[in-house]
């Protein structure tokens, strides 16, 4: 670990956040991040508490010469919120959420939470679409997209993003919209955290309150027939209609019954965003398709669907997954799901498929970053589990799940599921809009400043040298 002398008295004069560095009591707890397979030791974390403290921390960095990391929520499973020796913006303590329920919008703080903003949006009966689990940060997940219960209904996380407010590398201050740095609101939404930091986002909200939702389970032995019959289902549903296909382990505790505890299942976690009225209408064939072994689906608000798998995915656990966009489910995948089903490692590990096909795929690929809108699913394969003895067996059982299952995919995998991977796999996700991205990358961040991300490289530097 090289360290750097550099005195961060300048630093420490404008900001007002707290600067935790290597010799600080509180620098162990400081540098965790949500997955404990990460272990990195950056040089300090500033708790930057507003935007000054931001363009003070950007500004020192540059002038330094110090590799600056970015961390939101905390909750990328590739650890992109931290990095060894750097200088970590931490944001979480900019955190707010302002409802206009006239308007519909709302205005998020860089380093809120999804679980804040639903508690700020729901007491007027408003929400925006954003993921599955409360817990994770607003910043990376909607940079990188945005996919979760309200995708089909609602569109991406940036599809409802209206503008952002954001630190360049060069420590200017800048709005992007559709109006105003057309080019920069362009690559923000899909391109990650390459462009700059967000201080706020601005969103629409949508009249979502209760919902029809919660999880389905069946035997592990029917998941070919579940399987096939969700992929039709889901290909012609409503946009009202969503429920991403799980294989799971059943949790040993309420409110599962104690004959499910510790059995692998297949299943369906629902969201049905239409009239509640009509909610039995709509689910009386599901329920008679076949009958499910569990059916935990009725009305529920929005934050506590949101909300439901929080206990169960505390901080601290090891995490490893490997993911893929998905248009078809062809006999031979479905064979090798059923596989590697029967093998789920732990207890946590898990396989989803979250449908894209809805409201999302109506936004062609050229409109924004985001490349896959025809994808029928984003899927990830994740290891989890609290033993770190047990990384290997998370680890190389996701690997070989993913490798069996690769072929049938698309090509490449959202960014917000991806390890290090390395740079192939990023352009691949990015496809035909990798040329825009670098071209934007040259124009607002020429030397790579913001490079702890799924990186896009700008290529000003090579070509100056060529
Ligand atoms: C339990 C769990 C559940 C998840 N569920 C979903 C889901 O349902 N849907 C989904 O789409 N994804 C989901 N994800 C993936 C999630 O979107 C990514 O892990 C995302 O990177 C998390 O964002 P964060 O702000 O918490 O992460 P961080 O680790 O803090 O940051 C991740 C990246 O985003 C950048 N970043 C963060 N905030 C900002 C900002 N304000 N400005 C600029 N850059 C920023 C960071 O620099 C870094 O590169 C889940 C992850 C976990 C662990």
């Amino acid at each position: 670990m090289p360290n750097k002398i550099i005195s961060t008295e300048s630093l420490k004069a404008n900001v007002r956040g707290r600067i935790i560095e290597r010799q600080d009591k509180d620098y162990e707890d400081a540098r965790k991040v949500y997955n404990a397979m990460i272990d990195k030791h950056p040089l300090m974390i500033v708790q930057c508490v507003d935007t000054a403290d931001v363009i003070h921390s950007v500004n020192f960095a540059r002038e330094n010469n110090i590799t600056v990391s970015v961390k939101g929520g905390g909750h990328n499973a590739g650890g992109l919120g931290i990095s060894d020796d750097a200088l970590v913006i931490d944001l979480s303590p900019i955190k707010y959420t302002l409802v206009d329920p006239e308007a519909k919008t709302a205005v998020v703080g860089g380093g809120t939470t999804w679980g804040d903003v639903d508690h700020a949006t729901h007491v007027f009966g408003l929400a925006t679409p954003s993921g599955i689990v409360s817990t994770t940060g607003v910043g990376g997940l909607t940079l990188g997209g945005g996919i979760g219960h309200l995708t089909r209904k609602c569109g991406l996380s940036i599809d409802n993003l209206l503008s952002v407010n954001m630190v360049l590398a060069d420590g200017s201050f800048v709005t992007a919209s559709e109006h105003e740095n057309e080019d920069l609101f362009w690559a923000v939404r899909g391109g990650g955290g390459n462009f700059g930091i967000v201080t706020a986002f601005t969103f629409k909200l949508y009249p979502i309150d209760i919902l029809y939702g919660g999880p389905m389970l069946w035997e592990l032995s029917e998941t070919e027939e579940v399987m096939k019959w969700y992929h039709n289902l889901i290909k012609t549903a409503p946009d009202d209609l969503s429920g991403f296909f799980a294989f799971l382990t059943v949790p040993p505790g309420p409110p599962f019954p104690e004959h499910l505890h510790l059995k692998k299942m297949c299943g369906v976690v629902w969201a049905y965003t239409g009239p509640l009225e009509k909610a039995e209408d709509v689910f009386n064939p599901i329920r008679a398709f076949k009958t499910p072994a569990l059916d935990l689906v009725g009305p529920i608000p929005q934050p506590a669907l949101q909300s439901m798998f929080d206990p169960l995915l505390p901080p601290g656990l090891q995490w490893y997954w490997r993911a893929d966009f998905i248009n078809e489910l062809p006999e031979e995948a479905i064979a090798e799901h059923i596989q590697f089903s029967k093998t789920l490692p732990t207890m946590l590990s898990q396989m989803h498929l979250y449908p894209i096909n809805g409201a999302a795929s109506r936004i062609s690929n050229k409109d924004t970053a985001w490349n896959y809108r025809d994808a029928t699913y984003a899927m990830v394969i994740v290891g989890i589990d609290s033993d770190p003895a047990n990384k290997e067996k998370i680890t190389t059982w996701t690997k070989q799940y993913w490798e069996a299952l690769h072929p049938y995919s698309a090509g490449g995998a959202y960014i917000n599921f991806m390890m290090d991977e390395g740079e192939e796999r990023v352009k691949a996700t990015y496809g035909d809009n990798y040329e825009r991205l670098v071209k934007i990358k040259n124009k607002y961040d020429p030397d790579n400043f913001f490079h702890i991300n799924q990186n896009i490289k700008p290529t000003v530097e090579e070509e100056a040298l060529a």
